[in-house]
């Protein structure tokens, strides 16, 4: 369970940081007037419609329709959740975050998984540095061309061959054989608890706030398995995370590129070599959950793979994965029988820049694997194929179109073509083409509406983004009311008459759920409804919420002596009785020129 802070905690955060400051790290601001101009870090684009107003400490795109206050920034920009941006935010404000801590139940056992993996992390590094069963590995770290230094700042240890030592290691330093075997840190066999890494290199795992949540395990020899990580547990996922983000992230941000590679060491040699901005799988295929991640810090992904049949098959993969997600996606290719450690390790870091400049994009990869099965009618149908079916699973339709063009140039395929094999792919694809249109963020009316059967008011046909255009804008116009009205009674009024209706978009939905709680807590002198809402709009983990909630701030200056109440239930009212026929719909669709709200 995630810590919870007190507001008083937030609002401080919040008082303290300068959203100017703060977003110039990574967005290059002009002054245009009363707020900060730069091109937005959530999408891409040539003129910029990202702007800060220092006043609000705000951030809005007109673009994509996202916004939000300076923890918001930080969630989104690094990855971080609610609780590790306040963290990261506050700690140059030197606030002692833990005497805030609203403390529960599951945090108290989060504490002590943590506290039991950085026990387990102190131990085998002590044994790979100090102890005379660490010989070994340290003799093999330095064979392969390891420096103390970067082993070191990643914390890497050595787990000695005694099945009971690290049991009772960590029972001499407070850890208990039940926390102990509740972090993977140990397991119960036949015979009593055993220490699960044995002989091996451990390499520490971090989540994104600097915590240990896991280990991965490597043999210095040749017995299998080569590698061994953590079991998936409530605090620890392989597929959600990725080896070294937490310290490679700014650099990640700051190359605009992320190189992926598969091995621990692979990720120790190419930081010893001067590159950061790298991450590693921790033993998994990439994942959608990966690739998002990396998405968040960086829109390019640069995927290292061997050069061998295995590694190239990975490495369409991931690109396809990649590609779905939104990245950009350029393949390196390294010589047969080489890993990025070794590659540096044999023929040095030029050797490695160049394999990185040779990366190649999807579709040119396809080819050149065709090729190199002899470029038959067959084999080129089937990379065809396989570049249709991420065509299929993009989500970006600018971006699909791209890749459709240059499958057609580089397969010397005509578009009629193309388009008949890609309407016969989407069939074969039913499921997934579904999965995958829900965007995960992007503007408010990208939303996936609730279902029909629980929308009385709503109207029966879906536009463009599966939300009727027009009527999102009326009821951001009818939120933009309730919430520029601090008197709070035009807040009351829709919550009076509101009646059944229901909001065409998720997000619209809960605006409205913030607003009935603000009523119920409602008291002379208390907050108005806009301070409730902006209070906690990003606690929800939901960039769709935040981005409706920021269009809607964002248009706050009204005149002086609007109407607000009036305003409000004139709205509500067309909401109510908006009419269901053919010719209002028609008339929706050709009136709705853009999707601002
Ligand atoms: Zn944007």
């Amino acid at each position: 369970m995630a810590p919870v802070f007190s507001p008083d905690i937030i609002a401080r955060v919040k008082e303290e940081t300068d959203i100017v400051e703060v977003v110039r790290r990574t967005v290059a601001l002009k002054p245009a007037g009363s707020v900060l101009k730069g091109l937005c870090p959530f999408h891409s684009e040539k003129t910029p419609s990202f702007i800060v107003t220092p006043a609000r400490q705000r951030y809005h795109c007109f673009g994509c329709a996202t916004g939000g206050d300076v923890i918001t920034f930080v969630m989104e920009t690094e990855g971080l959740t609610f609780p590790e941006a306040v963290e990261i935010l506050a700690r140059p404000l030197d606030i002692d975050l833990s005497s805030w801590l609203q403390e529960d139940e599951g945090e108290g056992e989060r504490r002590a998984f943590h506290r039991a993996n950085e026990t387990a992390t102190r131990l085998w590094s002590e044994a790979l540095w100090e102890d005379s069963s660490g010989q070994s590995a340290r003799d093999y770290l330095t064979k392969r061309g390891f420096t103390a230094k970067v082993l070191r700042d990643f914390d890497v240890g050595w787990a000695p061959a005694g099945s009971q030592w690290l049991g009772e290691q960590l029972q001499q330093n407070g850890v208990d054989a039940e926390l102990a075997q509740a972090a993977d840190l140990v397991r119960r066999g036949d015979h009593g608890t055993f220490a699960y890494f044995r002989r091996r290199i451990i390499f520490p795992i971090r989540s994104i706030s600097r915590q240990v949540t896991g280990f991965g395990g490597r043999v210095i020899d040749t017995s299998e398995p080569k590698y061994l990580n953590s079991a998936d547990s409530t605090y620890f996922s392989k597929g959600k995370l990725l080896y070294g983000f937490d310290a490679s992230r700014m650099s990640i941000a700051r190359e605009k590129t992320a190189i992926l590679v598969e091995g621990y060491l692979d990720l120790l040699a190419l930081v010893q070599a001067g590159i950061p901005n790298v991450v590693a799988t921790c033993g998994t295929a990439f994942t959608i959950d990966q690739a998002r991640l990396v998405r968040r810090g960086a829109p390019g992904v640069l995927l290292v793979f061997d050069g061998d049949k295995a590694g190239l098959k990975a490495a369409v993969r991931s690109a396809d994965v990649a590609l779905r997600e939104g990245l950009e996606p350029r393949i390196v290719r390294l010589p047969a029988g080489e890993d990025p450690a070794s590659l540096l390790a044999n023929q040095g870091v030029a050797a490695m820049t160049q394999a990185l400049r040779a990366a190649e994009g999807y579709i040119p990869l396809l080819k050149a694997l065709a090729d190199e099965r002899g470029g038959g009618r067959e084999v080129s149908e089937r990379a065809v194929r396989q570049a249709l079916s991420t065509v299929v699973g993009m989500k970006d339709p600018l971006r699909r179109e791209y890749l459709l063009q240059e499958t057609g140039e580089v397969f010397g395929l005509g578009k009629e073509i193309l388009q008949a094999a890609l309407a016969g792919v989407r069939r074969e694809q039913p499921r997934f083409r579904r999965k995958t249109e829900a965007p995960e963020r992007g503007p408010a009316l990208e939303m996936t509406p609730p279902e029909p059967s629980a929308q009385p008011g709503g109207d029966r046909r879906r536009l463009k983004y599966g939300v009727p255009l027009q009527r999102g804008r009326i009821e951001a116009d009818l939120f933009r009311h309730v919430l520029g009205d601090d008197s709070g009674e035009a807040a009351r009024a829709f919550l009076a008459d509101r009646g059944d209706l229901v909001l065409s978009t998720p997000a619209a939905q809960q605006l409205a759920t913030e607003i009935a709680a603000w009523a119920a807590v409602d008291k002379p002198g208390g907050q108005t409804p806009q301070a409730y809402v902006e209070q906690c709009w990003n606690q929800t983990g939901d960039a769709g919420y935040r981005g409706f909630v920021s269009s809607i701030l964002h248009k706050e200056d009204f005149p002086e002596r609007t109407e607000f109440v009036k305003a409000t239930t004139d709205i509500l009212q067309r909401l109510l009785q908006a009419p269901r026929g053919r010719d209002a719909v028609r008339a929706e669709a050709q009136g709705s020129g853009g999707q601002e709200v």
